[in-house]
């Protein structure tokens, strides 16, 4: 059968042969054999020396065997032929020998041929004689025949062996190149496959041969999935080269598909008429998946050129030295330099002088490979401005793993880092808020409480808060309240108010708060959760508690109060009867000394009582305002209770009280106020005697106990009952009103023995079995050890010196009493009722002493005094204020006006005549 690549030695081999070539150099680049080396395989075999041999050996073999054959052939045809025509079998034993074995066997064969035929077929018979011209004539046209034919024959058969090895050439390389090659004759049935077309089709050559192309190669555009044109057939059909198709996929014989590229070529005879085709196609999968990659890598690259260029962070790459190499519209934006200006320059442009030495960090950092990661510094933009950022910085490598440079991704984190502030800042207001303030999951689960929160409620710390849903905050009394009414109605309303009480978790104390909720809400307005910020209202719940309890007292102690007026009026009424009585008694009596004593004896007695109870009155006023005032000392205690006695005495021997002092051995100083502390214990003997029936047993006893010395008055009388011992120094307070009102006494005067007490830094109890059983007060004051000097004992009575004395009262019967009274103790008395006049009787009468009172009409007592001083004749006299104010402000001013001394009324007679004797070297007291 004669193929198609015997056919390529004529006009068809010219179309052919370059697209084969074309064939051989892809398979060349596909590494596979050269032609030069396919065509060595051809023409150099190893053992071609050896092979050449034999062939040789086998030609002349044939040679001489075909020169037997046309001998024999002639000697049988010798007797129809005789002499005539005795070489003509050799011709075709000569064209057999060049045709196998070229002229190299031929000329042998012609020559051998010769000899033999000539010697049994040219007469003379049997002899090698070729003297007769005829023989030598047909030697002639023998071997010229002969020469002919071996030349002729020669040519023929180089031609073949040309053929042949080109035919194995193209074989060879057909079957060696990459690509899959198909032939068909002019009806497109295949009349070639090779192995790689085998392969790509699935179709054997055995199965594709004389198969009509369609079937064996059928192909599909790979994107519309349509049939496409078969390119055989158009070169077929047209005589024309057709191209590479694009987007072809080969459908296999077991139905895979396989991308290919394809082209086909026209196969022209002779004449130049198309007598086939052949169809080159290749699997281009892996070309694809290149191609494929390429294009994704192009994506890729495109998808970050434009994120690069729309992030909204500065991304930056520099070189190694800190050269900008690019510049985003980020980076225009965070730094304000745009990428014209940034480009080519320093990365310090957006460094801060001071953090310099940071970029030389980074850059030893990269050389090293290393990635710096989200590192946060200051950077510094066009306008001056600093910004806070965070750098993350990556080496950018050479294709040799060399750090050529860096990219640096820079946030501008500056609000970041103020939201973060401010959010820190409302931590921290949440964090010291003492307000409770705390959020819950819809389940009633907190997830934040504050400190001041946990604090409220006991719990450590936010973790134990998280497993402790907010029921449990809230007392079992209230739970269902709370968690049925009140969270519901939040719910409905988003907020709601309760005042409730949080149960202390570690002591189970209860705290008010006024619990103020709210309800969390998601982006869709839904509740979440809910938010409380409550206040602890323990203390105004207190307050309000102890306004009540005040409001009480208060309208308690109006009531006292009111009683007290009705007992006041009462207390100042009682001595007055006796008075006024014995006033009649005494004008009445005449000269009967019994009677004036008498008469004497009770106005003085009920006049004690009467100043008794202004002076406890205005001893209320002080406390009540804290003016009391001490002038404290060091003191005797034995003086003291001396001083307390001779006060109690006249009620004490009224009542036929039996009174034992019992004092210790030793004295006992206080750092005291004498008349006060006298005060003290004068009250609570009186008390003694008013509230012991006659003849009861009244006793004041004193002991030293460390520091202090604890005096106890104690009596046999009325005692107080159990339920009032506790209030029995309130103001006010007395026992039983109208049992006892006749004994006199305005309820006051516990209150001032005790404030007195507490201001000598002491303490008093009382302490009684009940009613009728007797009562007992202890007073405990604190003691001096060493007395710096002597104590005073009290003041000595000494024999007052007669003295000029001007009295000066706008209260006529106040100056004239008392100048009475210094008149009857042997002194000269003047009297003056106001300022003016006062003057002018001191500078008339110039006496020695003068008694003023403050509150004058015209000039005041104060001004008087300081224009008596102005005078020379004013120096010397004794002047002494007499007034109802007697604070410590008042003895000031009266000191500056110039006084000597400041007496408060009612005077106290025993005092003025002390003040009087005292003043005798001009000496100035303030008492
Ligand atoms: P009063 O002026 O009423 O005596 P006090 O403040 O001195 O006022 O005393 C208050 C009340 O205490 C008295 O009214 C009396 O009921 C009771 N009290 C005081 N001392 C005694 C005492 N020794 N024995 C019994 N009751 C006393």
């Amino acid at each position: 059968m004669k193929t198609e690549i015997e056919r390529c030695g004529s006009t068809d081999r010219i179309d052919f042969l370059p697209r084969a070539l074309i064939y051989i150099e892809r398979a060349q680049s596909s590494k596979l054999k050269s032609p030069a080396v396919l065509r060595a395989k051809i023409t150099k075999s190893p053992d071609q020396g050896g092979q050449r041999v034999r062939n040789s050996l086998k030609n002349y073999g044939l040679g001489l065997v075909a020169v037997a054959v046309a001998v024999l052939l002639r000697w049988v045809l010798d007797p129809l032929m005789g002499d005539t025509l005795p070489l003509v079998t050799l011709f075709g034993a000569v064209a057999a020998a060049v045709w196998v074995g070229g002229y190299r066997v031929a000329i042998p064969v012609a020559l051998i041929g010769y000899g033999a035929c000539h010697y049994l077929f040219i007469a003379p018979r049997g002899t090698f004689d070729i003297t007769d011209v005829t023989n030598v004539v047909g030697l002639i046209a023998y071997l010229f025949t002969c020469s002919l034919i071996i030349v002729f024959g020669e040519i023929a058969r180089v031609g073949k062996t040309r053929v042949t090895q080109q035919r194995e050439v193209f074989r060879v390389t057909l079957r060696s190149i990459g690509d899959a090659v198909l032939t068909t004759d002019t009806e497109g049935r295949i009349t070639y496959i090779n192995e790689v077309a085998e392969s790509l089709t699935g179709w054997s050559h055995k199965d594709a041969l004389g198969r009509p192309l369609e079937r064996v190669f059928q192909i599909l555009n790979e994107v519309t999935r349509k049939p496409v044109e078969n390119p055989a057939t158009r070169a077929l059909r047209d005589g024309v080269v057709v191209g590479l198709a694009n987007h072809t996929v080969l459908i296999k014989k077991d139905g895979n598909e396989c991308p290919i590229d394809d082209s086909a070529a026209p196969i022209r005879d002779e004449q130049g008429y198309v007598s086939g085709c052949v169809l080159i196609f290749r699997d281009v999968s892996a070309q694809r998946l290149i191609e494929r990659d390429k294009a994704n890598q192009l994506l890729t690259a495109r998808l970050l050129a434009s994120i690069v260029e729309t992030s909204n962070d500065a991304i930056i790459s520099k070189s190694l030295d800190g050269i900008i190499q690019s510049w985003n519209a980020g980076a225009e934006r965070v730094f304000g330099f745009t990428a014209e200006e940034a480009v080519g320059r320093h990365i310090s442009l957006v460094i801060p002088p001071e953090r310099l030495a940071e970029e030389d960090q980074i850059i030893a950092k990269l050389r090293a490979g290393q990635r710096v990661e989200h590192f946060e510094t200051e950077r510094v933009r066009s306008d001056g401005q600093r910004i806070m950022v965070s750098l993350t910085i990556s080496p950018i490598k050479d294709a040799a793993g060399n750090v050529t440079g860096a990219s640096k991704i820079v946030r501008d984190v500056t609000a970041r880092r103020r939201t973060e502030r401010e959010r820190q800042n409302f931590v921290t207001v949440v964090e010291n808020s003492t307000d409770f303030i705390g959020m819950c999951d819809l389940q009633g689960l907190p997830f934040f409480i504050n400190r001041a929160g946990l604090e409220m409620i006991g719990l450590d710390d936010l973790e134990e808060a998280r497993n402790t849903p907010i029921q449990e905050f809230f007392f079992p009394e209230d739970q269902g309240m709370i968690m049925n009414e009140f969270f519901p109605a939040i719910l409905a309303n988003g907020h709601g108010e309760v005042e409730v009480r949080f149960r202390h978790f570690k002591t189970g104390e209860p705290r008010w708060m006024a619990y103020k909720v709210l309800t969390l809400t998601n982006a869709a307005n839904e509740p979440v959760g809910f938010a409380t910020v409550s206040q602890d209202v323990t203390e105004r719940k207190q307050l309000a508690d102890d306004l009540r309890r005040l409001a009480a007292d208060l309208a308690e102690t109006d009531r006292r109060k009111n009683e007290f007026l009705a007992t006041l009026a009462h207390e100042l009424r009682n001595p007055l009867a006796p008075m006024s009585n014995m006033l009649e008694v005494v004008k009445q009596a005449g000269d009967d000394a019994e009677v004036l004593k008498q008469a004497h004896d009770t106005i003085e007695r009920q006049l004690g009582q009467m100043v008794r109870l202004v002076d406890d009155l205005l001893d209320l006023n002080r406390i009540t305002y804290d003016r009391l005032e001490l002038r404290r000392s060091e003191v005797e205690l034995s003086s003291v209770v001396q001083q307390a006695v001779e006060v109690a005495r006249p009620l004490i021997d009224a009542a036929g009280h039996d009174l034992i002092i019992d004092l210790p051995d030793e004295p006992v100083y206080l750092n005291a106020d004498r008349a006060r502390l006298a005060q003290v214990f004068g009250n609570l003997l009186n008390n003694s005697s008013k509230y012991t029936r006659p003849n009861g047993r009244i006793s004041l006893s004193a002991k030293r106990v460390d520091d202090e010395v604890v005096l106890t008055v104690k009596d046999n009388g009325a005692g107080i009952p159990q339920d009032k011992l506790d209030r029995i120094f309130d103001m006010f307070m007395q026992v039983d009103l109208t049992a006892e009102r006749s004994q006199g006494g305005l309820g006051i005067g516990l209150t001032l023995v005790k404030r007195l007490v507490e201001m000598h830094a002491g303490s008093i109890e009382a302490r009684s079995a009940g009613e009728g059983e007797g009562s007992e007060f202890i007073v405990r004051l604190p003691v001096i050890t060493k007395p710096s000097g002597a104590a005073q004992t009290g003041p000595a009575a000494e024999p007052s010196p007669q003295r000029r004395i001007l009295i000066v009262d706008d209260n006529r019967d106040a100056a004239d009493s008392l100048a009475m009274l210094m008149e009857i103790t042997g002194n000269t008395t003047y009297v003056a009722h106001d300022g003016i006049e006062a003057i002018e009787e001191i500078e008339k009468h110039r006496p020695e002493v003068v008694l003023l009172d403050i509150g004058l009409p015209g000039l005041t007592g104060h001004e008087v005094c300081r224009r008596v001083r102005q005078q020379p004749w004013g120096k010397n006299i004794v002047m002494i204020a007499l007034t109802g104010w007697g604070q410590e402000d008042d003895r000031r001013k009266s000191e500056e006006a110039g006084f000597n001394g400041h007496l408060v009324k009612p005077v106290d007679y025993d005092k003025l005549l002390e003040l009087l004797s005292s003043l005798t070297n001009g000496e100035r007291v303030h008492k």
